[in-house]
């Protein structure tokens, strides 16, 4: 296993200072965003609550000017027909009384605007008297519901009825009629007051609402008495199944509420409220959209204003990103190249062995270690036989590819992964064997021997006929003041003496037992 030269890990900006980075980038950046996300929700979400507050406000102001509006002109009209119904039960309708009434009813229509006329009718529903000079002819108003409501009962308060059409001139008028009793408290006729729907017309239009808002004027039935926008059609109609009547009348006299239009589908701020005085009940509605015109117009804008900020800060992110990306390549590249470097430093480049260099800082490290567990260090010295003679024979090319075929052998015999192969110089092998003791050294320089011979790589100048290899071995546990040339003396020793005892064998020469003793492999 290559020793290298430095730790990857803890290079400036290696691996594990990288990645961090670039995960920051991207949360930090995404925070931003959401950041910016969340506060333009909130501050959107604040306007449109302070915009539909002050619509809310402005809604129950309006329906309080209404609803005080409506109270005075029936209250007006109330105690108008309270004062002559009084004098009609004290005087009676006869002839004699008929031009004063007259003159009177005239004089009170005239005092008051929202009047469109005043009516006596007799118990079978004639005209009786009215504040008109002529005195209408026809059917009468037996079949008006409220004279029919008058007939049936004794109470004596006022009583508003539906919007009717004068039978008079056909103006819209809404009626507020009182029973006429005679002394006895028996029923003589109905005195009555139409009110002009014009009038709420002209009350309602002097407010600015929007477009698509409304304003109504109803019995507490849900009857429509006066709206704007004026739509004949539903004057009478019956809003008793709408929200306003349903739901909201019945938990509360007075209120708003949001609600969707079962008609158009807009939806509106209806702003509610009951009489008090009389069973009469206003509303006036803008839509959403108007109400929060402002806040659309706003809320774009600030939507487009983000919009940009993030795309600046998404684009800024990316160029930064792609530089962390670019710095994390070129790093990668370099450490390649480092590593290249490093195993061009530490290797041979013939056989792919180590070099000498990495051997000397192999065998520093490991006298350490053998010292520290009192374990065998073995260092094998090989050396090819008559390898000058086969460069003479077939050339340096053949010589160093068969160098590179023991190099092979050798390599294929170091099983451990803290063996170390070397290539120490020329066509002299080593092999380093931590935690390995003579014998074991031994027995690896034998397969070593047997591996080179197994290649069958011929060499006419050798007596064997094949190319062969000596080696020594030596071994010793270190003490921790070792020399690494006395090592390697002590395996060149031992190799010299495989040389000088004909070659083609092993030698070793161990410490381990105290003093130098040689051994030889058999062949
Ligand atoms: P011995 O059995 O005693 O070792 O005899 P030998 O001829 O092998 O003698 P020695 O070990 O001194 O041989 C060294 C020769 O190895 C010299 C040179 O021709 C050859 N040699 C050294 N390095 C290289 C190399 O890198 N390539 C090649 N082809 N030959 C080399
Ligand atoms: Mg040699
Ligand atoms: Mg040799």
């Amino acid at each position: 296993m290559p020793i290298p030269l430095h730790d990857p890990l803890h290079t400036p900006g290696g691996t594990l200072k990288r990645l961090p980075l670039r995960k920051a980038a991207v949360l930090f950046i995404a925070a931003v965003c959401l950041c910016l996300c969340g506060l333009l929700y909130l501050q959107l979400e604040q306007s449109r609550r302070h915009d539909l507050i002050e619509a809310q406000v402005a809604s129950s102001n309006l329906t309080r000017a209404m609803a005080q509006q409506a109270e005075d002109t029936f209250m007006k009209a109330d105690l108008v027909l309270s004062s002559l119904a009084d004098w009609i039960q004290a005087d009676g309708y006869g002839a004699a009384q008929l031009p004063r009434l007259r003159k009177t009813f005239a004089r009170r229509v005239l005092a008051l605007d929202q009047l469109h006329g005043i009516f006596l009718f007799d118990k079978q529903g004639q005209w009786v008297v009215t504040s008109f000079d002529d005195l209408p002819r026809g059917a009468g108003v037996a079949d008006r519901e409220y004279f029919k409501f008058h007939q049936q009962n004794v109470s004596s308060v006022a009583h508003i009825g539906p919007a009717i059409r004068s039978k008079k001139n056909g103006e819209w008028i809404i009626p507020v009629s009182k029973r006429v009793n005679d002394r006895n408290g028996k029923f003589q006729g109905v005195l009555m007051a139409g009110i002009k729907m014009s009038y709420f017309d002209q009350f309602f239009k002097s407010f600015s609402i929007d477009d698509n808002g409304s304003m109504f004027l109803a019995l507490t039935d849900g009857t429509l008495l006066a709206r704007r926008p004026f739509v004949e059609a539903q004057i009478g109609t019956s809003l008793a199944q709408g929200e306003i009547f349903q739901t909201l009348l019945p938990k509360a006299s007075t209120g708003n509420a949001m609600i969707g239009s079962v008609v158009d589908g807009i939806v509106r701020l209806y702003g509610y409220r009951q009489l008090d005085a009389y069973p009469l009940v206003v509303s006036a509605a803008s839509s959403e959209d108007a109400i929060l015109k402002h806040w659309y117009d706003t809320a774009f804008q600030s939507i487009v204003i983000v919009a940009l900020v993030l795309l600046g800060v998404g684009l800024f992110g990316w160029v930064f990103i792609q530089q962390v990306r670019n710095g994390e390549r070129i790093e990668a590249d370099l450490r390649e190249a480092q590593e290249a470097l490093e195993l061009i430093a530490t290797h041979d480049s013939l056989t792919g062995l180590a070099n000498r260099r990495l051997f000397e800082r192999a065998m520093d490290i490991e006298f350490g270690r053998g010292a520290r567990q009192a374990s065998s260090l073995s260092l094998i010295m090989l050396d090819i036989d008559f390898f000058k003679r086969y460069n003479d024979t077939y050339g340096h090319v053949a010589g160093d590819h068969c160098l590179a075929e023991v190099a092979r052998a050798i390599k294929g015999c170091c099983h451990r992964k803290a063996d170390l192969a070397v290539r120490y110089g020329g066509e002299e092998f080593a092999v380093l064997l931590p935690d390995t003791d003579i014998r074991g050294a031994m027995v690896i320089a034998e397969q070593i021997r047997r591996s080179v011979i197994d290649k069958n790589i011929s060499h006419t100048g050798s007596p064997t006929g094949n190319l062969t290899v000596s080696l020594g071995c030596y071994s010793f546990v270190p003490t921790g003041r070792d020399s690494l040339e006395v090592f390697v003396e002590r395996a060149d020793a031992a190799l010299y003496q495989a040389k000088h005892s004909g070659r083609n064998r092993a030698a070793a020469l161990s410490m381990e037992g105290g003093a130098d003793a040689l051994m030889r492999s058999d062949r």
